[in-house]
């Protein structure tokens, strides 16, 4: 059984993070979307819970995509849900750097781990969260950016203030 992890913030998940988690669950027998509570992102618009339930929501057709969410380190998470690949998306070169950095620390913590990249579509090839979380705050039509089964909730969120959001990530 190839298990692949992809991992990330997702605050909220994006049509580039749904391109991406399309393509990966078909190359892999499973993939494991992994809300990552880093240090570097402690709080978000939405709590861990929150982004989960999003990437559920649109992730329902796709019988081999599980949603999970972990604080420990992805080298950690993966060895102990016995996955040795790590998805990624590219965007840029400037993505680019950080990511091979991650690859090979992450390689260094649990050798049996490899990264697969996988470039951006080009009409995504702009789109980060928080994009989308700058576009909601003017206001802005978010259905080329976010799949629409979530619009309305990160419309609402942003109007908001995401407060709610914050306190609950920093309880968990
Ligand atoms: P961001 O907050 O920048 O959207 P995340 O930490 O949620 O990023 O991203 C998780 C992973 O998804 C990373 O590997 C990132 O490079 C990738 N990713 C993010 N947006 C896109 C996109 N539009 N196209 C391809 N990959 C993407």
């Amino acid at each position: 059984m190839r298990r692949a992890i992809y991992p990330g913030s997702f605050d909220p998940v994006t049509l580039g993070h749904l391109d991406i988690i399309k393509r990966a669950a078909a190359i892999f027998d499973e993939l494991i979307v992994c809300i990552s509570v880093n240090s570097a992102k402690p709080s978000g618009l939405f709590s861990p819970q929150e982004r989960m339930e999003l990437v559920r929501a649109v992730t329902e057709d796709l019988p081999n995509v599980r949603v999970d969410c972990s604080q420990e380190l992805v080298a950690e998470y993966a060895r102990r849900n016995r996955a040795r690949v790590l998805v990624k998306g590219l965007r840029a070169v400037s993505d680019y750097e950080s990511e091979i950095q991650m690859a090979m620390l992450n390689a260094k913590l649990y050798p049996k781990l490899d990264t697969v990249f996988l470039y951006t579509r080009p009409k995504y090839a702009f789109l980060s969260s928080t994009v989308v979380k700058e576009l909601a705050r003017y206001g802005a039509d978010l259905s080329d950016f976010v799949p629409r089964q979530i619009i309305e909730q990160v419309r609402a969120k942003v109007a908001r203030g995401g407060q709610d959001g914050i306190l609950h990530s920093e309880k968990e």
